[in-house]
């Protein structure tokens, strides 16, 4: 019970969790490959300089991340 839990890795990080309830294919940031429904891209971050940073995500359906915002991009039909 005394024990700490240590945060110690970044709120980013992409991660594997099979069966999650909160996957990518779910995220408001992800986007699926069109040529392989199984991985996808997520821009939900953004470099220092505004611009979106997509990142690749091996396994659409069982990676989530803390940043996941369930729901569809606004603007995901004009990517
Ligand atoms: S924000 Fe996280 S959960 Fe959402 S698509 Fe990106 S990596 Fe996946």
């Amino acid at each position: 019970m005394a024990e700490t839990l240590k945060l110690t890795h970044r709120s980013a990080d992409i991660r594997l969790e099979p069966g999650t309830s909160k996957p990518c294919l779910k995220c408001k940031w992800g986007i699926e490959d069109p040529t392989d429904p199984s991985k996808g891209q997520c821009i939900g971050s953004r470099t220092k300089m505004g611009s979106i940073w997509k990142r690749l995500i091996k396994d659409y359906y069982n990676m989530t991340c803390d940043k996941f915002e369930e729901g569809e991009v606004y603007f995901r039909d004009h990517v």
